[in-house]
């Protein structure tokens, strides 16, 4: 059995055709993910017992003539920042390097009642910021498609272990490009839902006006598949949506024969030459499917950077304060006065971009600031919103670089995080707008071989045109 290749339409018709049991295949997806990991360093936690229990059950319920459900054995690795319940979730920090959940987040729970083997936890920059997956305190995860790159952040080991292949799916989360950037260095498909359209409760909390959980895999229907398995409102996150769950699979080969695609000039201004004349072929494989693509501008762009890292920080200073060493696990024991415990907690265990975060959050969100700076950037996210509505008052969807350039080595852009946070420049304006958005692989650059992601973005809750676009693309590009 070739885990590696296999995608969910190949684990179902491996089961129906008794090819492989759920737990023969959990068994090898561990093994293999076990033997692999130390090239990439993509998973933080392997979970052989919760894995063979799950699969034990697929198979109990294939026996005896059930449903198993759309995920029925498939392995999938969830970023680190999701909390699992008696398994180890560390925020690929210090401060919880040892933290055991006492529950399961929503979509986890969800993904296991569809059938959903979780393999085990997958790498990610500490607490989900970073661009790189440089900044988890466990190393950093190499990209499977170049080992001496970054496989992009902070959703860096859910991209590496299904580029990899040592899980078929995975769950990231994406605050400000976290999903779309990784997928897209890492050449698989990756997935930002409409905000609210999957719970939140059990994502461990960065910015959470921006905070979203969504899907990997090597192909869309694999994502739209696993989105609809953990789509849909959740009485224990108020932001997550009443709207209902489309059949996203269902609909995904429907023609997209005259759909308007705009194409943002303001994503197109500052990016790498071979990025640039990918996406430009993307745009000519759509206008041979018979879209129409018509030039848009999102004029409020120019600001997107600015304003998400503030409002990402400031929620940061405030979600980030519950780490106060009484809570949780780790703590500095020399102390000898409350208010030192919990400086020198801090102190110890955060790292450096955590540190720097939660600085500037207070800082904007201090007497005599707040005005200048917060208010400020809520004001601009309004704009930046409605940029969005009104280009989807004329456009289908709207198509641009995920990033301005491909993979960059590791340690390229440690020493100056301003570079590294320019890395997000066409990433986090739809994560502002809370509109769905995804990254499909659309080839690799001709000088190094680096996979480039072509990002597709709909208007709230069009998540099935979104992957109808981009299934007749990913149709399209394999056939010629
Ligand atoms: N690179 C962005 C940041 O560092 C995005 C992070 C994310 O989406 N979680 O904040």
């Amino acid at each position: 059995m070739n885990v590696a290749a296999l995608t969910i339409a190949d684990v179902q018709s491996g089961l129906r055709n008794k090819t492989f049991s759920a737990v023969e295949l959990a068994t090898e997806a561990l093994r293999f993910a076990e033997a692999e990991n130390p090239k990439t360093n993509a998973y933080l936690t392997i979970a052989n017992e919760r894995a063979l229990v799950a699969a034990a059950k697929v198979d109990a319920k294939l026996a005896a003539g059930d449903d198993p459900g759309p995920l029925a054995g498939v392995p999938v690795a969830v970023k680190d920042v999701i909390v699992t319940k008696n398994l180890r979730t560390t925020c690929a920090s210090r401060l919880l390097e040892n933290y055991i959940p006492p529950y399961d987040a929503t979509a986890i729970e969800r993904l296991e009642a569809a059938g959903g083997v979780i393999l085990g936890k997958a790498n990610c920059d500490e607490f989900a910021m970073g661009g790189s997956n440089e900044n988890s305190a466990f190393g950093p995860v190499r990209n499977p498609v170049a080992l001496d790159r970054v496989p992009g952040g902070s959703s860096g080991g859910s991209a590496a272990v299904v580029a990899q292949g040592t899980a078929v799916v995975s769950l990231g989360s994406d605050t400000g490009g976290s999903i779309r950037q990784p997928a897209s260095f890492c050449g698989v498909v990756g997935v930002t839902p409409t905000y609210g359209r999957v719970s939140r409760y059990g994502l461990v909390a960065f910015a959470s006006s921006l905070d979203h959980i969504g899907p990997f895999g090597k192909n869309v229907a694999d994502c739209a598949t696993v989105l609809k398995a953990i789509a849909g409102h959740d009485p224990m996150d108020s932001t997550s949506a009443h709207a209902p769950v489309a059949d996203y699979a269902a609909t995904l080969n429907a023609p997209v024969k005259g759909m308007k695609i705009g194409l943002p000039a303001e994503y197109f201004k500052d990016l790498s030459s071979e990025t640039g004349d990918l996406i430009m072929k993307a745009v000519d494989v759509y206008k041979k499917l018979g879209c129409e693509i018509v030039d848009v501008s999102l004029p409020h762009t120019e600001y997107a950077l600015a304003t998400y890292y503030i409002i990402c920080t400031a929620e940061a200073s405030s979600n980030l304060a519950r780490y106060d060493g009484v809570r949780y696990t780790a703590r500095n024991t020399d102390a000898n006065s409350l208010t030192s415990m919990y400086r020198d907690t801090r102190g110890d265990f955060f790292g450096a971009e955590c540190k720097r975060r939660i600085m500037l959050g207070t800082y904007v969100l201090s007497h005599g600031y707040y005005d200048a700076y917060y208010l400020k950037a809520q004001k601009v996210r309004n704009l930046i919103t409605q940029d969005f509505a009104q280009a989807f008052e004329t456009v289908d969807a709207l198509i641009a670089p995920v990033s301005p350039f491909p993979a960059f080595k590791l340690g390229e852009k440690m020493a100056d995080p301003l570079a590294m946070y320019l890395a997000d420049i066409y990433s986090i304006a739809g994560d502002l707008a809370g509109v769905p958005c995804m990254s499909v692989p659309c080839g690799k650059t001709a000088s190094e071989g680096l996979p480039v992601g072509a990002q597709l973005l709909c208007n709230h809750f069009e998540e099935a045109k979104m992957f109808q676009l981009a299934q007749a693309y990913e149709t399209e590009s394999a056939a010629s």
